[in-house]
């Protein structure tokens, strides 16, 4: 990756995009499109199709029918590895054009985007298309005149709505285990960030991946989103995204046909500071990059610093120092180490939530602004917030922005009290030398991710998922095949 190859692919123009439907590139049924806007510096990108709930239905009936003729789950698992792992090798060629798009649809900074979007979907990709050959169903410890066997079935029609602020990596979560166990897919990519997956599902198709198995509508989340959880042709419904539309999604599931729905919420999570930590400076480091990187727009952010008291001046200053430091602006330029929020909307949510908390007694030790607004973007300086109580909003509410909240606890019992005080429960961390509270910590602390001594870089091999209204179910590892299997018991007299 170096500058100049970006500066040659940002100086392109990015063609309009329609949805992609049984192969084929298709305008929405009423001819409309919406303008993309790059967060980058406020002007129109390009177009992608405004999608109608018939050309959702569209989509559905031709994944039904993908997945009832077998042209997919009929086909040997070697030759399904194949096509996914030649999916796999094209997401990695074509790397860079892929990272760039995104970029200048979503504004994540590039030196992340490049590393996990394309880099992680194509690991994704591979690992699940790896896997599929080494999953076995099970003979049951049944009496001798009697055999029970357990097979795993894909479950049919998947429906897949995902967010803006990693679509490719969330995608491949999804598509990976969901086309490695044999499902037919409709994607949902979300309005401000559909560019470089519709890109990837046309490279499946340059794969060879059947048509209609794999199918992609653009629009807004309200008439095409909903018109896929309405539907009573859809097996499973999986989600990333906000706990107001994961809770529709459940509703649409109770409305129509019951469809299984997973659900992954975001969170609010503790990076809790011992004065223990075996090494504050890289503790500070870490918990800046652990909220910042992204514009904070990640769904594992530690957005709530728990700091022991005893440290809490010194360790807020080293975090305050770094954020200064960091080098916030054009998410193309490859120094760059927080990029554009991805919307006006978020940018001023943002900046709400930050006046709420000064509302409610919190003090601003750094940032609290928009920053470069002479480039038309949405770029905000990082933002410390301390003296922020349990109850305070900036405690209780996901921002999904680059917006820090300090609170000191004096022991281990208050932390983990602190830790333990939202209804989300996705990610943490906790920073100690002491290995018997270090454990303690991952035991007591309700997330479905505790980190000790760093923060993220969980990679695909363990499962990502929350508890509470962070969500249910599963991405990454093997246990995300689940949520796209049924189970069938095949019962044998003998
Ligand atoms: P955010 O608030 O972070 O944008 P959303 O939950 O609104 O998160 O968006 C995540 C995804 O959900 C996007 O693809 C969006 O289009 C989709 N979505 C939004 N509203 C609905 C809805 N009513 N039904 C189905 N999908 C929706």
């Amino acid at each position: 990756m170096d500058q100049s190859s970006i500066d040659a692919l940002r100086s392109q123009a990015v063609p309009a995009f329609t949805h992609f439907i049984d192969g084929q590139h298709v305008a929405a049924s009423d001819g409309a499109s919406m303008d993309i806007l790059s967060p980058i510096n406020g002007q129109v990108l390009t177009s992608v199709a405004r999608g109608t709930a018939a050309d959702m239905h569209a989509a559905i009936a031709a994944a039904r029918k993908a997945f009832d003729d077998q042209r997919w789950a009929g086909q040997a698992p070697a030759a399904r590895k194949k096509i996914l792992m030649k999916w796999a090798d094209l997401i990695e060629a074509n790397a860079l054009e892929l990272a760039v798009l995104g970029v200048r649809d979503n504004g994540t900074e590039i030196g992340m985007a490049f590393k996990a979007e394309p880099g992680s979907a194509a690991n994704t990709i591979r690992y699940y298309a790896e896997a599929l050959d080494k999953i076995y169903g099970e003979v049951a410890p049944t009496a001798k005149d009697v055999l029970g066997m357990i097979h795993k079935e894909p479950v049919g029609v998947v429906g897949a709505i995902i967010p803006w602020n990693f679509p490719m990596m969330i995608g491949a979560w999804k598509l990976g285990p969901a086309l490695a166990m044999g499902n037919s897919v409709v994607l949902k990519p979300a309005e401000t960030a559909s560019l470089s997956l519709m890109r990837m599902v046309e490279l499946a198709h340059e794969a060879g991946l059947p048509p209609g198995v794999l199918n992609a509508v653009t629009g807004e989340g309200a008439v095409v989103g909903e018109a896929l959880g309405l539907s009573m042709d859809v097996d499973v419904l999986v989600f990333t995204g906000s706990g107001t539309t994961g809770r529709r999604l459940m509703e649409y599931s109770a409305r129509s046909n019951l469809k299984r729905v997973y659900l992954e919420l975001g969170g609010k999570s503790p990076n809790i500071i011992f004065a223990d930590a075996p090494n504050l400076d890289e503790a500070a480091k870490v918990a800046a990059g652990g909220i910042f990187r992204n514009a904070g727009q990640v769904c594992v952010a530690g957005s709530r610093l728990l700091v022991e008291q005893s440290i809490h001046d010194e360790f807020v200053a080293a975090v305050a120092s770094v954020a200064q430091s960091m080098n916030v602006g054009d998410p193309l330029n490859i120094t760059t180490q927080i990029g554009a929020v991805n919307s006006d909307a978020q940018l001023q949510q943002n900046l709400g939530f930050v006046e709420t908390a000064q509302g409610e007694g919190g003090q601003l030790i750094t940032g609290g602004n928009r920053i470069l607004e002479d480039t038309g973007g949405y770029y905000m300086a990082p933002t410390i917030i301390t003296g922020v109580s349990q109850d305070a909003t900036l405690s209780q509410k996901e921002v999904f922005g680059p917006v820090l909240g300090v609170t000191p606890f004096n022991d281990e019992q208050e932390a983990v009290r602190l830790a333990n005080s939202t209804v989300y429960g996705l990610a943490g961390a906790a920073w100690t030398s002491n290995l018997s509270r270090a454990h303690r910590m991952v035991r007591s602390v309700r997330t479905g991710v505790m980190h000790i001594n760093t923060y993220g870089g969980a990679d695909g091999t363990v499962p990502l998922g929350g508890v509470g209204q962070s969500g249910n179910g599963h991405d990454k590892s093997l246990h995300a095949v689940d949520k796209y299997c049924n189970l069938k018991t095949a019962w044998i007299k003998l």
